[in-house]
């Protein structure tokens, strides 16, 4: 018989951490503390195996699960000596979901379930407290109202307002138990005009209600779009949760709270949370009163703070890891009702594993492997420049890092719009809540007026890597009037403000921005990376500035050098255009000599920065006629510059426009037919190199032809470039050290790298070109249906995003095979934007190549993928 329930009490559990996959993440730790002997409410987990049956049998249940959920419920009744729907001694339970991963789209806990109008007044008599009985109850209505009912809660807040104002009261807490009562009567009049039926009053079928609801929010739109973001798939179910409740609002002796082990905004190693008295469940991070910071649980309740410390210093070296804890005070003793590992900031998860590393608890291999290469985006956001005006009109908390500008926006549709267009958000919300996190992903940041540091808004921001400002008490938000009002000044939807996730400023207009500054942990991490990485990191740079940022981001070289995107300043462009239009040699190289010395200057200045590392240097590639003016106006300017009449410009630029230029007159196309522009960019690489040399540094150029699909086009161009070689020596005394290679960018020439191979050096897949190639998809032009295919799931990724390993990547290992077999010591490297891809980097790493090349602010991603990819 299959085992369908797991019961965990009274210091043993049949679950334990590793059964994540079965019970949720939220059931196998609670599993676990079990059996670490802790202090956990005894209760039961239903396994994701019934939740596959579930859907699987059209929302039917497995038929024994029946009988295994008593059997469950009997043995939480003999641990705690009380009964389900007892009238004097009644168990209560918490349901709650849990699949293998947090998910913030499922079902809301449900606490206090099996209240019913008769187990309240035993629970009354039983805790002698009848106002927490009644406050247990009011509460227990209105979550099973909402979450399993569906039943709208403003309602239910208004009649919570009514209560208060009626007594005259601000606070929940100090409602009275005839004003609870009161209340409780109105929420089931509630219940019953939205359902039309009575508040259910028999426990069972309130429990069987509640565990429905949870399998059923499996499949629910907020579920749904989580999965489709985070990758999760939906054969994996959630698991459902049965505990017996413990109370945090019987009295100032209670309290509930959450916390992390450590800082999960920096990772410094301090106890870090919030905890509120008298309170339950999710009043801390709702946000309905502002929580007290953990410290001063330390002088408040010592006994269970004690109790806390101890238990989270255990955790963590049991886990070895950060933990999120969430525990409960009931009369002065501590219950714990969660762990897991922490979500946090990238700067914390780095500063938390080279800790780590250091306190002897992970090695750094280890460390390596818990640093998703892509969140190191989030270290490589911008922060206020300090020297900028601004002006703060706000301050919240600062709950997650970046400063960003954006338009305001209220609502999450709203952010998911803006974005598809192009523009940059901030969404504004009094708080947020699952149902917002599509908004959340679109906007570029997030600023709440309501919440803690643990709030909805700042755990999912962090998660996402959005900046985000939460809990700013002083904004005002008017939802219907679209606007926020701070310190006197109004704020309009579309309005463009800054936060700073850092500080909690939130500021009027757009403000300047610096990039990050590195940390020492980082340096560390990047340290053990570069110990355990084999393949080498290059980058995709022209500019010496983006050369610069790369070499401080530990490039080993340079991959690519686009020659064309030297060209295009006003000064060139103008010389290049002469270029073009000249139709007869001596004028062509008249122009092209007037180029020479701009192009010399470019790469002595990139050589320079790159201090003898390997430079690859492409030579010209796009068609020539995206050089040509388009306008009368520039057409007009080109004539004046070149005494050529306008109807001879015009009849040029006709001449020189293509079909389909991607796949025209370019590349070495364009070499074997005008040799002098290949020529003379030859020429300037070879005097800068002499130049370099000639001032005692080294450089190594490494010239590359691209878009070649046969030897005859490199033999023919490697022969032009030897006697240009020959010709600077000749002149300059000095012998110049060079490679030339290919780009492999076509799929013939992958299929003829054995042939080409011959005269190629090295080979550097082009992996943007052999992909439109090999697909037969211009990239530029595939917005429109690429979604599309994913969603349909016949593209499991955007091949331009991530290499396609079966098809393109099949041609790479093809190329490298014949390339070696030819030339065993060729030299392979791949320089599309799938280099700085950590999935495609463990493709390069897989097959054995030399480098990847990627552009500047992608090399530390590239270097950690790298060494993720051999520890694999
Ligand atoms: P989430 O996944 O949203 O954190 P949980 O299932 O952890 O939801 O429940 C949220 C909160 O409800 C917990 O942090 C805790 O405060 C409260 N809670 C859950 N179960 C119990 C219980 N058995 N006794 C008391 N409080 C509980
Ligand atoms: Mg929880
Ligand atoms: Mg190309």
């Amino acid at each position: 018989m299959t085992q369908w329930v797991y019961t965990f009490g009274d210091g043993n559990a049949e679950g334990k951490a590793s059964m994540k996959n079965l019970l949720g993440g939220k059931g196998a730790n609670l599993a676990e503390m079990c059996n670490l002997k802790l202090p956990v409410p005894p209760g039961f987990t239903i396994t994701t195996e019934v939740c596959k049956a579930y859907y699987d049998n059209e929302k039917n249940y497995p038929s024994e699960l029946k009988e295994q959920l008593r059997d469950a419920v009997a043995s939480m009744e003999a641990i705690l000596g009380t009964k389900f729907g007892d009238t004097t001694n009644p168990l209560l339970v918490s349901v709650r979901s849990g699949a293998r991963i947090s998910m913030p789209g499922m079902m809301d806990t449900v606490l206090n379930l099996g209240l019913n109008d008769e187990t309240v007044e035993g629970l009354a008599k039983k805790s002698r407290n009848p106002q927490f009985a009644y406050d247990s109850y009011r509460r227990f209505i209105q979550m099973y109202g909402e979450v399993v009912l569906g039943i709208k809660y403003h309602v239910f807040e208004e009649l919570l307002e009514n209560a208060k104002r009626h007594q005259g009261v601000f606070t929940d807490s100090e409602l009275t138990t005839e004003s609870l009562q009161a209340l409780c009567i109105a929420y089931k009049n509630n219940v019953e005009k939205e359902t039309g039926k009575p508040f259910p009053q028999n426990p069972e079928e309130q429990l069987w209600g509640a565990i429905s609801a949870v399998f059923d929010s499996w499949m629910n739109n907020r579920a749904i779009t989580y999965r489709r973001i985070n990758n999760i798939s939906s054969e994996w179910g959630t698991a459902v949760n049965i505990q017996a409740m413990v109370f945090g609002n019987m009295g100032d002796d209670c309290a509930t709270g959450v916390a992390f082990t450590r800082n999960p905004s920096t990772g410094e190693n301090a106890f870090y949370g919030e905890y509120l008295v008298n309170a339950q469940g999710e009043d801390v991070v709702a946000g309905i009163r502002t929580p007290e910071e953990i410290a001063t649980m330390k002088n408040y309740m010592p006994i269970p703070y004690k109790d806390l410390e101890d238990i989270y210093h255990k955790l963590e070296r049991h886990y070895k890891d950060m933990q999120d804890l969430e525990f409960t005070v009931q009369n002065n003793k501590l219950w714990m009702l969660q762990t897991r590992s922490g979500k946090r900031t990238t700067k914390a998860a780095i500063r938390i594993a080279v800790d780590m590393v250091a306190e002897g608890l992970i090695d750094k291999a280890e460390a390596v492997r818990r640093i998703e290469p892509e969140s190191l985006d989030q270290l490589l956001h911008p922060t206020l420049d300090p020297s900028a005006v601004k002006k703060v009109i706000a301050r919240g908390l600062a709950a997650s890092p970046g400063a960003v500008s954006g338009a305001v926006v209220f609502s999450a549709e709203e952010a998911e719009e803006k974005s598809e267009n192009g523009e940059k958000t901030i969404l504004v919300r009094i708080e947020t809540s699952p149902e917002d996190i599509h908004g959340m992903y679109a906007a570029n940041g997030i600023l709440t007026a309501r919440g803690g540091m643990t709030s909805h808004a700042a755990v999912v921001a962090r998660g996402m890597g959005r900046a985000c400002v939460s809990g700013a008490g002083d904004i005002h938000i008017d939802y219907k009037k679209q606007c926020f009002t701070a310190d006197r000044h109004t704020v309009n939807s579309g309005d463009i403000i800054t936060i700073d996730g850092s500080t909690g400023e939130i500021m009027l207009g757009e403000i300047a921005t610096i990039a990050a500054e590195l940390s020492d942990e980082f340096s560390n991490l990047m340290e053990w990376a570069d110990d355990i990485r084999t393949l080498k990191i290059r980058t995709n740079a022209e500019t010496p500035e983006d050369a610069a940022v790369a070499r401080k981001f530990g490039a080993e070289g340079i991959g690519l050098c686009r020659t064309e995107h030297m060209f295009f300043d006003a000064d060139r462009i103008s010389k290049i255009r002469e270029m073009i239009i000249a139709d007869s040699i001596p004028d062509r190289q008249k122009a092209l000599a007037q180029l020479l010395p701009y192009q010399k200057e470019d790469f002595i200045e990139l050589f320079t920065i790159m201090a003898g590392l390997p430079v690859t240097v492409r030579l010209l590639d796009p068609p020539l006629h995206e050089f040509l003016p388009h306008t009368e106006k520039e057409i007009a300017e080109l004539a004046d510059l070149t005494g050529v009449s306008i109807e001879k410009l015009n009849n040029r630029i006709e001449s020189l426009t293509e079909q389909n230029p991607m796949l025209g007159h370019r590349g070495c196309r364009l070499g074997i037919t005008y040799p002098e522009i290949y020529e003379m960019q030859a020429q300037a690489i070879f005097e800068a190199c002499v130049d370099v040399l000639k001032n005692g540094e080294k450089v190594i150029p490494e010239i590359m032809i691209p878009l070649v699909v046969t030897q005859d086009e490199l033999s023919i161009l490697k022969e032009k470039i030897a006697a240009m070689a020959d010709f600077v020596a000749s002149k300059s005394g000095i012998n110049v050290e060079y490679k030339i290679g290919t780009m492999i960018e076509l799929p013939r020439a992958a299929l003829m790298a054995g042939e080409i191979a011959q005269d190629a050096e090295f080979f550097s897949f082009g992996t943007n070109d052999l992909t439109q190639t090999t697909f037969g998809i211009s990239r530029d032009d595939s917005a429109s249906f690429i979604s599309v295919y994913k969603a349909k799931g016949i593209f499991a990724n955007d091949p331009f995003v991530s290499l396609d390993i079966e098809g393109v990547g099949e041609l790479i290992r093809i190329a490298t095979e014949r390339g070696r077999a030819t030339r065993p010591d060729i030299k392979l490297g791949i320089c599309g934007e799938h280099g700085g891809d950590p999935a495609s980097i463990a493709f390069c790493q897989e097959i054995g190549l030399d480098y990847v090349s990627c552009s500047p602010y992608r090399v530390p991603i590239a270097r950690l993928a790298a060494a993720r990819a051999v520890l694999k």
